[in-house]
């Protein structure tokens, strides 16, 4: 099992290993003690693992109820945000008690808000059970829900207490979910770790599953620790996000945020003027992880998309700009040249045959 230590406002570990599930009640233990708690996940998630989570919990002496939503972002609402709380009410939780996010980035962003705001923040335990979830958004302490006018647009930064990453369950991850998370895990490599994006290029790391997790946790540990509250140097993390969110919204959420964000570096480099070898390089490790390189969307409607992303401040918008595999740079840009922005990539995408 490797630990990460997490240095922020709270301190904590994430565990990474084999066989954690079972034993992420007696895991949690070591950090808070037994006490009233409720497992929120999905209803695809609830009846791979809900079970055994809850056995584990309760055996270590936690008073356990369950919360499933239906999976999905669609989910990520204030209307799911809302039944919860109702339920950790009914359940009568308080102060002194715990929320354990069992699931993906929307079960981790949304039991994480939960946390923040019940009787004005209760702990939280992260049981990550996607790629996405355990190499990015368990780790860190961004909790949110969408709203009509933006993804994530009410939330807290709220840190867990504990992180528990089983990696046999993301073993066992469908072909489509590990794909979506990879792409997570090569923004870390492009953006610091040449040797991690060396590994992933390959396609064929699902048996250094660990490692790839360890070293996307240490490098996001690393980035929390110096920009927790995300005024400066975390803005790195949106490598391929500012493109990525985008296209996430031309396609109305039916291309995946792994997959949209895969695009999106592709699509910062060519807007960075990388080396056309260093974007094929790219395009090709994207391709041998099942990952799309296409943009099936046109510049004008893609920059309308991403002015209404939250990551705008003022009249600029700071761009994350690779300059060589394992080097991000990040830059200013004023919004009125976005477009011409998505065009250059755009263009430059087309001219490689992607
Ligand atoms: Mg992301």
């Amino acid at each position: 099992m490797d630990t990460i230590h997490v240095s922020a406002s709270k301190q904590y570990d994430v565990l990474i290993g084999e066989g954690l599930l079972d034993r992420s009640g007696e895991l949690t233990r070591k950090v808070v003690r037994p006490c009233k708690c409720v497992i929120v996940t999905d209803d695809t998630v609830d009846e791979l693992y809900g079970d055994r989570v809850q056995i584990s919990f309760s055996y270590s002496g936690f008073e356990v109820t369950r919360f499933a939503f239906p999976a999905g972002e669609a989910s990520k609402s204030l209307d799911t945000l809302a039944g919860l709380l109702n339920a950790m009410g009914e359940a009568g939780l308080s102060r002194s008690d715990l929320v354990v996010a069992l699931g993906g980035g929307v079960v981790g962003d949304l039991a994480g808000f939960a946390a923040a705001i019940y009787a004005r923040g209760i702990r939280f335990v992260q049981v990550p059970t996607t790629l996405l979830a355990a190499v990015d958004s368990s780790v860190g302490g961004k909790t949110a829900v969408d709203m009509p006018f933006g993804k994530n647009m009410v939330g807290a930064f709220h840190q867990p207490e504990l992180v528990i990453t089983d990696t046999d369950v993301l073993r066992e991850l469908p072909a489509l979910q590990l794909s979506n998370g990879s792409a997570e895990a090569i923004k870390c490599g492009l953006l610091n770790d040449p040797a991690l994006f060396s590994l992933l290029e390959g396609g064929d790391w699902l048996g250094q599953i660990d490692e790839v997790v360890a070293r996307c946790v240490a490098y996001k540990r690393d980035v929390v620790a110096a920009d927790e509250f995300d005024t400066g140097s975390r803005a790195l993390l949106n490598l391929g996000h500012t493109f990525g969110h985008a296209i996430e919204s031309c396609s109305g959420l039916t291309v995946l945020h792994g997959q949209a964000v895969g695009i999106g570096m592709l699509m910062a480099c060519a807007a960075a003027r990388c080396p056309e070898a260093m974007i094929l390089r790219l395009a090709a490790c994207l391709r041998s992880n099942g990952l799309p390189t296409h943009c099936d969307y046109g510049a004008s409607a893609l920059a309308r998309a991403a002015l209404s992303d939250k990551k705008r401040a003022g009249g600029t918008l700071t761009l994350v700009l690779p300059e060589e595999i394992g080097r991000c740079r990040l830059e200013k840009i004023d919004v009125a040249t976005l477009p011409a922005c998505f065009e250059r990539a755009l263009a430059a995408q087309e001219a490689l045959g992607l």
